[in-house]
């Protein structure tokens, strides 16, 4: 099976949507686990890598595509 890149401030599409009805989510945090940020209501979830990756359907916007991020 094909590996999915990822990396950290990636915007994916899982294969459920979150019940508030978006399918964006945003990597905010990478380790064993994976913290995810709902882009529709902000809600963030930390999910087992490997549940993770079994979920992601696709890498939407990938972060270094992205401008950087003046914080
Ligand atoms: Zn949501």
């Amino acid at each position: 099976m094909e590996r999915k890149i990822f990396q950290l401030g990636d915007v994916v599409q899982m294969k459920k949507n979150h019940p508030c009805g978006s399918n964006e989510m945003e990597i905010i945090r990478m380790g064993m686990d994976i913290r995810i940020k709902c882009v529709g209501c902000k809600h963030s979830v930390l999910v087992p890598r490997a549940k993770f990756e079994k979920n992601l359907k696709k890498v939407l916007r990938s972060a270094e595509e992205l401008p950087q991020n003046p914080l």
